[in-house]
């Protein structure tokens, strides 16, 4: 039987699906993955630019690379992957849960792990603010109360929001099937809810282009194809079935 057969027979046989991204997912919208080939970590070492220390050390560095991201997601559109996972609703996706902070993804439930990089507060008296009124080289990156502003996004080294990641533990231990889309599996806590998923009986399938620590072990099945592909295949079938 083929990889996609499986995938729609795991689809049309599930109640609740939900779907965990990362990186790979925006990939076909035009936003650099962090690792692998031509991703961000090429030209930037995480630990200077985008550590919790390295931002308290130096934030117009840290900025620099803000900026940078900031500038990509704001030019990217969802691709025929993100439009497929909003149409999958209707044949049981409950919710997403993401790893990206680009905001691409329009399902009615987007548990946003690692926040979101179009929004951005003060870190001294906590003023809420949008990034683009950051961005620009001569921009200032300082409130109106003096203390420097960030992105509301989770820098290495930080803890994700309780009440986030609550949530996405909750969905992964309620479904029947788990998509693990565009995401190299490694980065925690959000590399642990497929084995949450796992654990409380649910299949996992991941998509992505390489092996990653998921395959043969967590994982089901592994299907080696662009999410932007794949996913519109199978809603596609799913229709006509
Ligand atoms: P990652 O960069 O570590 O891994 C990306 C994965 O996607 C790789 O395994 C790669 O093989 C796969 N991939 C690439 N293109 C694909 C495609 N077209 N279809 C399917 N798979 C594809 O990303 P990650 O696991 O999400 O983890 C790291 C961190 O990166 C997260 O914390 C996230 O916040 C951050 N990040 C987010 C964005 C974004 O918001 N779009 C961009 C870069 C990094
Ligand atoms: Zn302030």
């Amino acid at each position: 039987m083929s990889v996609t057969k499986k995938l729609l027979d795991a689809v049309d046989n599930s109640e609740t699906i939900v779907a965990l991204t990362g990186a790979g997912m925006s990939v076909e919208s035009g936003i650099a993955p962090f690792r692998g080939k031509g991703g961000l970590w090429e030209k930037f070492d995480p630990e200077e630019y985008a550590h919790v220390n390295a931002f308290k050390r130096e934030p117009e560095k840290s900025w620099m690379l803000f900026r940078l991201q900031y500038n990509e997601i704001s030019k990217a559109r969802p691709n025929p992957g993100h439009e497929a996972l909003v149409k999958l609703e209707e044949h049981g996706l409950s919710a997403v849960i993401t790893q990206n902070v680009d905001g691409l993804h329009k399902n009615k439930e987007v548990v946003e792990l690692h926040g979101n990089i179009q929004r951005a507060y003060c870190t001294g008296c906590n003023m809420d603010y949008n990034t683009v009124d950051f961005v620009g080289k001569e921009k200032s990156i300082n409130c109106k109360c003096g203390a420097v502003v960030r992105p509301d996004v989770v820098l290495f080294g930080e803890p994700l929001s309780n009440s986030v990641l609550s949530r996405a533990w909750e969905l992964s231990s309620r479904c029947d099937l788990m998509l693990v889309i565009g995401t190299s599996a490694v980065v925690q806590p959000a590399a642990s809810l497929p084995l949450v998923a796992k654990n409380s009986g649910s299949m996992v399938v991941e998509l992505n282009l390489e092996h990653t620590p998921l395959t043969n072990r967590i994982a089901d099945l592994s299907i080696f194809k662009k999410a932007g592909e794949i996913l519109p295949v199978i809603l596609d079938r799913l229709r006509h079935s």
